[in-house]
């Protein structure tokens, strides 16, 4: 499959008028052809307008089509083979067995959601039977979940598979029946086009209308504003900075119909090792930890910027053999020349933070756009009383916090903001302190995990990849996993609706064969 720098409009390829773009290979500073000819307004409302004109057809479609569209999409990105790693290789830097394993990923999402649509639970078909007899008398009601509308997708520059063009967004946006506007991020260019054209193919391959999905590209801000703002977007999926999601809420804030904004921003997850864990195994978690810091050069939204414990000789012990691990550990390249800028503004920024000291730093950088990893020391008093303290340095750098007691690291954990993860590492004689901090760490984070490491996410039913404000925009959703499709359903209930008008899934007899319930008991008759 060639890449041609075009964007994808409906069942067209089309080349934009406005600025032209370049891929870059954050590794070696070198320009990927071919270029990419950006858009604007103009081809967002085109994507949008015939988004809107295949809605009604696609969300109708038996949940099976849709089903097996994704299972076609996700044998068109296997099909793409080396093509697909070795492209995306070049343009993020990244390890061509870390994108092999993210393509599993992204196959198996898209396989997720097709066995979600098979299931029928997504629908929630609930009927509450007609009680003439009562007084007041009751109607007949019954409730289903329907698609919410097009919904536009930003892709995230650290999972230019898995959470982008073809990500965890767009499955679960397509699974409910929403057409998708993708923008593709600017780091991936060449990935993004390459997985858009299979969905474009697939689109074809199962006669679906054209508007189901289009690719916009562009430079700056203006077209992702303008995709925002577009009447016909009814939601928006959206992993990246703090900054960027917070100014497209505000542009689907002021729209004069405003909509959802299910963004995932910024969290630094934190990690609490409690004493008795640390006295058995504090060097093993050392090491692993540090492990999953510099995982994907820190590149995680689940990366594990925080650690707390109580201040004694196993804290030493543990904090030396941290310090050591991180020293050995190499520099290495970041996805983009922004990112790795705003990762030394960052550590540079925590170097000026009186009471945060740099403990230990990795091997030295030896090429362009490298980080090296860091780790930093500070007190709970001083931690509590510095909120820069507190913000996402995206990379592989980490905050050890020295807390007086259990109380000290409670208190603290209470002044957090909100989190994706908490992780606890705690042995059985730590149940009784961990069983007061865990209450805490429910309302801060959207996963907590025990004797464990937050990266490594999930795609299954339980997972929960969200958590409150700033981790997301949206505290009660989960942007990873089967429940992902609830972002984007909202129930319809039908009073008295004749049966010969009543959707399928709503229907006596239930002839899709659904889990149901009816009159508030679960079954499947
Ligand atoms: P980003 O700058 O927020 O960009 C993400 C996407 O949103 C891009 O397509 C970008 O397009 C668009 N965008 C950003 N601000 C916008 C605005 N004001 N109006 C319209 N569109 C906007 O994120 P990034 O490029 O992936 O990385 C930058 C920083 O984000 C990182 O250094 C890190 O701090 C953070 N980040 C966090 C996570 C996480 O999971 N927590 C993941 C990735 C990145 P344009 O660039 O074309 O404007």
């Amino acid at each position: 499959m060639q890449i041609t720098g075009d964007m994808l409009i409906g069942a067209q390829a089309v080349r934009g008028n406005d600025a032209v773009l370049q891929a870059i290979n954050p590794a070696t500073g070198e320009v990927l052809g071919p270029d990419f000819h950006g858009g604007g307004a103009f081809e967002v409302d085109r994507a949008c307008t015939l988004a809107e004109q295949a809605f009604d057809t696609f969300r109708a479609l038996a949940p099976q089509r849709r089903a097996a569209f994704l299972e076609r999409i996700a044998d068109g990105i296997e099909a793409l083979g080396d093509t697909l790693i070795t492209r995306a290789h070049q343009e993020s830097g990244l390890p061509v067995a870390r994108l092999q394993g993210e393509r599993g990923r992204t196959a198996n999402q898209l396989r997720l959601f097709a066995s979600v649509l098979r299931d029928g639970r997504w629908q929630q078909a609930t009927l509450d039977s007609a009680l003439p007899h009562r007084t007041p008398p009751r109607p007949d009601l019954r409730m289903q979940n329907i698609a919410l509308g097009p919904v536009a997708v930003f892709g995230a520059s650290n999972f230019p598979l898995a959470f982008s063009v073809a990500g965890g967004d767009t499955a679960s946006a397509l699974a409910a029946g929403c057409p998708v506007v993708a923008k593709a991020h600017p780091a991936h260019l060449g990935t993004s086009e390459l997985v858009g054209r299979v969905i474009q193919q697939a689109v074809a391959q199962e006669g679906l209308p054209e508007g189901v999905f289009s690719m916009v590209v562009g430079a700056g801000n203006e077209i992702g504003t303008a995709l925002v703002a577009h009447p016909a977007i009814q939601a928006v999926g959206f992993t990246g900075s703090r900054a960027g999601g917070l100014a497209l809420t505000r542009v689907a804030q002021q729209r004069p119909q405003p909509i959802p904004v299910y963004a995932e921003m910024s969290s630094i997850n934190p990690v609490f090792l409690m004493p008795a864990a640390l006295r058995a195994r504090g060097e093993q978690i050392a090491r692993d930890l540090v492990d999953s810091l510099v995982l994907g050069v820190g590149q995680f939204c689940t990366n594990p910027g925080l650690v707390l414990a109580v201040d004694g000789p196993a804290l030493d012990a543990f904090r030396d053999a941290a310090a050591a691990a991180v020293g050995v550990k190499p520099a290495a390249t970041m996805l983009t020349p922004g990112i790795h800028a705003a990762y030394e503004k960052g550590v540079a920024g925590f170097g000026e933070i009186n009471g945060l000291h740099r403990i230990a730093c990795g091997v030295a950088a030896t090429g362009p756009n490298q980080a090296c990893p860091a780790l930093f020391e500070t007190t709970a008093a001083q931690f509590i009383a510095d909120h820069r303290m507190q913000a996402e340095v995206f990379g592989p750098s980490s905050v050890l916090v020295r807390c007086r007691d259990a109380g000290e690291m409670a208190a603290l954990a209470r002044q957090l903001e909100g989190q994706l993860t908490a992780t606890v590492h705690a042995d059985p004689d730590d149940y009784e302190a961990v069983a007061g901090l865990l209450p805490v760490l429910e309302r801060k984070a959207g996963r907590v995990l025990f004797n464990g490491y937050p990266t490594g996410v999930e795609v299954s039913y339980a997972m929960v990849h969200g958590g409150p404000f700033p981790a997301t925009s949206d505290s009660r959703t989960t942007s990873v996993g089967a429940a992902a499709i609830a972002r984007f359903l909202r129930p319809v209930c039908y009073q008295n609706v004749p049966a010969e008008l009543l959707p399928q899934a709503l229907q006596d007899g239930n002839p899709l064969g659904l889990w149901r319930l009816v009159d508030g008991e679960l079954g499947r008759a």
